[in-house]
């Protein structure tokens, strides 16, 4: 088991101009932007002479001499999921690499890379990642790992004008199932474990959906593998665009 907080981060620092636009129907939640972050990300193409470079060189890419050489660009996100899902009598396994678009402008990942040896790894173990545990594939970033750290998703402060406010980490994204994706505290402000989460790492109590309270399934974020979707409660659209590959 590689311990992923030993291997290094892609290194510098690149901002970038988040465009998402959510937008509501009776029925469906739609997600149109760049899928660029709003937060500043790691340096890509990785640059030869930093700590991740070497793992990035070894790994071919289609189009690029290899991984390293992979720039981070805009791409046209435009996805619509059900904006008020239902549990699925069975889980659906996740058979493509965008699981969910955050809030913040990237996408989720699937978190199952393969080895050189085409077995199964954690992507985290496979690759550095940057800051927020994101880089690039096929030139659309997106996040694996504890990318919670950079969604500012620490409970909200309980005060006398804010009584109500609820310690639950707030809505960070939304799988493409359509179930909402939080950060990692759940209803008591703890960080949740896997034993409090089902297989796709998700659990249903009240939370806030659309600026109502409801008793509703819903995904979580944590530091334990899978960190965000195991697999989907609901059912998943196809998400146009999503690259199918290495990671
Ligand atoms: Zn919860
Ligand atoms: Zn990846």
């Amino acid at each position: 088991m590689i311990d992923v907080l030993k291997r290094p981060f892609v290194s510098g620092t690149m901002h970038w101009h988040k465009n998402l636009a959510v937008t509501t129907t009776a029925t469906a939640r739609r997600f149109k932007g760049n899928g660029l972050p709003d937060h500043p990300t790691g340096r890509f193409p990785v640059q030869p002479g930093t700590p991740a470079y070497q793992y990035y060189a070894e790994i071919p890419a289609h189009g690029y001499p290899n991984a390293a050489a992979i720039p981070i660009k805009p791409w046209d996100l435009d996805v619509t999921v059900p904006r008020n899902p239902s549990v699925q009598a069975q889980p659906t396994c996740i058979d493509q690499l965008t699981t969910g678009m955050a809030l913040a402008g990237g996408t989720f990942h699937l978190e199952v890379a393969t080895d050189a040896q085409d077995r199964p790894v954690d992507p985290n173990a496979a690759l550095p990642l940057d800051r927020c545990w994101g880089h690039p594939y096929d030139t659309q970033y997106h996040y694996h790992g504890p990318s919670q750290t950079c969604f500012g998703s620490k409970p909200p402060r309980v005060s006398a004008d804010s009584p109500s406010r609820s310690p639950h980490s707030p809505l960070v994204g939304y799988a493409i199932d359509g179930f909402g994706i939080f950060g990692p505290r759940g209803e008591d402000g703890k960080i949740v474990r896997n034993g409090d989460l089902d297989v796709c790492h998700g659990h249903t109590h009240a939370i806030l959906w659309d600026g109502k309270k409801v008793v509703m399934y819903h995904y979580h974020l944590n530091g334990e593998y899978p960190y965000s979707l195991g697999c989907f409660r609901g059912k998943p659209v196809t998400v146009p665009g999503s690259g199918h590959g290495w990671h």
